[in-house]
Formats: structure tokens, sequence, C-alpha cells
């Protein structure tokens, strides 16, 4: 248990001395332990680079949109008021992110939450605003051009704010019941996904007030070239690119974005998790190409997307053994199962949650072009990949490239690109709903 405590929590010096532990078990057993004496070796020097290493800085702030005063004596907001939990703000014009800016402030006794609003309100005095939940809500006339709207509240409130064309929408996400850990079994069973429900390009209106941090793994690379498919097409060729319009897209769309490998290269698998662990990521996506065998190939096609959990049938299993083999430690059966029960059950539901958006949009972006693209589910499994991340966490099998028509598609750059755009919808359907 130690030992799989320390992996999931970085801890070099947990890990040592486990590794320790088995060198030891291994020469009393007469076993070659040269595996371990060396990655023993690495992690010791590791960790006495670490001590060297300076405190690690703390994240930058990010600059403030400026608010600047215009002199106007005409009023350019229209209407304040709430609705079902909402704040809503009516312009007379088109609004944009540079029209709202928002802080909190925490005090002993409450914290306030401050809208800055790029405008100027006839009625700011008498207007008096209430929502359940929330103790007092201010709008002020703080400057000609500055309408601020303060919301003081004793408990910890997550705000989101969508702007849409003449109107901003001040969401306070139903307060969650953090004192319940229990989770309902049936929020975290696999589901099959249909395309039909998914809202249309909500995301492009969503600005987020804080930048999230979404780590991409694009799977294999360098020696290990993953699932081979006909005429030599390559599922580390495949990952990489769709790794790479998704990492654009998501820039363009105001996150933060990392990506594991930008080319042709070898990572071992326990170390993709250590960018996101380090970047404090707030979701990390490893991208793969499935592959059966040949008597299969012709009949099995689609996209599946996992997450991480201790796998219950026998296709999760057979998926997972084939993605954790290219690299990991040999665990014994028992060290897996005992890995696999420390997972933090809150974190498998939110992966959980995140699988399900991510697969109903990339399904929604391909099928608007490729009718016939199977919706393989959203399914649990045991990836090794995932167990290091301290984040919600899902692996993604873009399709078979063992399938003659599939495989050729998976090389197209066009269905690649409309893949990624699935997949970024998805992020920012997830963080709406999850902020
Ligand atoms: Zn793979």
């Amino acid at each position: 248990m130690s030992y799989l405590r320390a992996v999931l929590k970085n801890d070099t010096a947990l890990e040592i001395s486990h590794l320790k532990k088995i060198i030891s078990l291994g020469k009393q057993l007469n076993i070659n332990t040269s595996k371990y004496e060396n990655e023993l070796l690495k992690l010791t020097k590791k960790q006495q680079d670490k001590k060297t290493l300076p405190e690690i800085k703390p994240k930058k702030q990010e600059p403030k949109p400026q608010i600047t005063s215009i002199e106007s004596s005409k009023y350019t907001i229209e209407k304040v008021y709430t609705k079902d939990n909402m704040i809503i703000i009516d312009f007379y014009h088109q609004v944009s992110k540079n029209h709202i800016n928002y802080e909190i402030e925490k005090t002993k006794y409450a914290n306030y939450y401050l809208f800055n609003l790029k405008g100027s309100f006839k009625d700011a005095e008498p207007t008096k605003l209430e929502l359940t939940n929330i103790n007092r809500i201010y709008v002020l006339q703080k400057q000609t051009n500055l309408l601020q709207i303060k919301v003081k509240n004793k408990n910890s409130l997550k705000p989101i704010y969508i702007i849409n064309n003449k109107r901003i929408i001040i969401k306070f996400p139903t307060i969650q019941n953090t004192t319940n850990n229990i989770v309902n079994k049936t929020t975290t069973t696999t589901s099959k996904t249909t395309s039909k429900n998914v809202p249309k390009d909500i995301a492009l209106s969503i600005n987020k007030y804080k930048k999230k941090i979404v780590v991409i793994d694009a799977g294999h690379g360098g020696k290990d070239a993953g699932a081979v498919g006909p005429g030599d097409k390559y599922e580390k060729t495949v990952v990489l690119s769709i790794g790479k319009y998704l990492y654009n897209i998501l820039k363009q769309k105001g996150y933060e974005v990392y990506i594991t490998r930008n080319n042709d290269r070898f990572i071992k698998v326990r170390n993709r998790t250590v960018l996101a662990n380090n970047k404090n990521a707030d979701i990390f996506l490893s991208i793969h190409a499935n592959s059966v065998p040949k008597s299969k190939a012709h009949t099995i096609h689609g996209i599946e997307t996992f997450f991480l959990s201790p796998a219950r049938s026998e296709r999760a299993k057979r998926v997972a053994a084939k993605e954790n083999q290219s690299d990991i430690r040999t665990m014994s059966d028992a060290t897996q199962e005992s890995f696999l029960m420390v997972l933090n059950q809150s974190k498998i539901t939110a992966s959980n949650k995140l699988a399900i958006d991510v697969q109903q949009n990339m399904l929604y972006s391909l099928q608007k072009k490729y009718k016939d693209v199977v919706d393989g589910g959203v399914r649990e499994g045991p990836f090794w990949v995932l167990v290091g991340a301290q984040m919600p966490s899902i692996l993604i099998e873009v399709g078979y490239i063992s399938h003659p028509k599939e495989s050729k598609r998976l090389y197209n750059r066009y269905y690649q690109e409309l893949l990624a755009k699935g997949i970024a919808n998805g992020i920012d359907s997830y963080f709406l709903k999850n902020p």
C-alpha cells in the first residue's frame, strides 16, 4: 500500500524504500533484480537533483484585463436581474470578455466575489438582487464606466460566467455536498452514449474565469510504434497528429495546454503523467488507436473512451493489457489489485463524466461528415498511464488502425482535425458542467 501511495503522490523517497525492499526480497529468492537496481539508482539521483533545485515558484498570476474608464453620458447596461440561480446583465451592445473582470476577496468572515463590468447602469443604487443560498448581492456604479456586482457569501462559491451576444450571465452552480464521498454506483457505470443530445458549439460563447490546464499525452512514440495497421500505418503517427491539432485548438480556446511529446520520441509510461502533475493540470488525456488481430480486422471498428478504474469487462482488460505492455514495471496481480483499490472515488467519477463528454462530442463532430462512425461507448479499464495522474484522466481510442477503412481515415488530416475538434468541445462541455 505504501508503494502505491508513493507513486500516486509522486513521492520519490517512498518509492525508493519500496524498491529497496523488492531488491532485497529478490536477492533472497535468487531473482534477477538488476532492473529494479537501475530504477533505484535513477530515483536516488532524481532525489538528489530535487534537493538542489530551488523551491517551486508560485503560479504566475494572469494579468487582469484592464477596465478603462471612458467618459460617457449614455447608459450602456439595460438590465441587471436574477433568475434561476443566475445573475443576468443585459447590455445595449455586443459584449466580449473585455467587458468583465472577475476577482475574489477572501476575509475571515466572508468571501466577496467581485464582477467588474465595463458599462454604466441607471438603476445601480436601488437594485437589490437575491439568490437562494447566497447571503448578499450588491450592485454598485463604482465609476462612470464601471459597474460592480459584489456577491457576499460565507461558503465558497464557484461562479462561472457566460458571455453571449449582448448578455453576460453569472452562474452559481449548486453548492455540492462535499461530505458525501460515497458515489452512487449508477453514476460510474459505463454507458453507451448517443450523439443526439449534444448541445451545438455552446463552447464558443464560454469564458472561464480561470484558465484551465490540460495535458495531452500522445501515446507511444520512437521505438514503440503502438499498433500497426495495414500498409504500415502506425498508431504513434496518428495519435501525434491528432494530439497536435488538439493542442492548437485548445490554445485558441484559451486553455493552458501541454503535450507530452511533439515529435516521434519514446517516453516511458510512468513519465507521461509527471508533466500533468507538475503542471497541476485540471485534466489529463491520453490519445491512442486500437487494433485487433487480422481475423477480426474487417469487422471491428469505432471510437472508445476509457477512464481508469478496476476493469470489470474482459474487453476492457484486453485493451488495457495491450496499452500497458510497452513499458511498465512488472507488477504482480496482487499489486495491481491494491493499486486500483487506492484510487480516489471522486476522481473516478469526474473521469467518467469527462469521458462521456469527450466521447459524445467526438461522435457528434465526426458523424456530421462520416455517418458510419461507430460508437464503442465509454468504458473503464486499468490503464497504467492514467494511474499516476492526480487529476481526472481519460484514455481515448480514436479508432481501430487494424480496420482497412478506419485506418485510412485515421491517416486523413481532415478526419484527424474533426476528431480533435470533437475532443476539444467535449472538454469545454465538461468544464462548463464541472467548473
Ligand atoms: Zn496505444
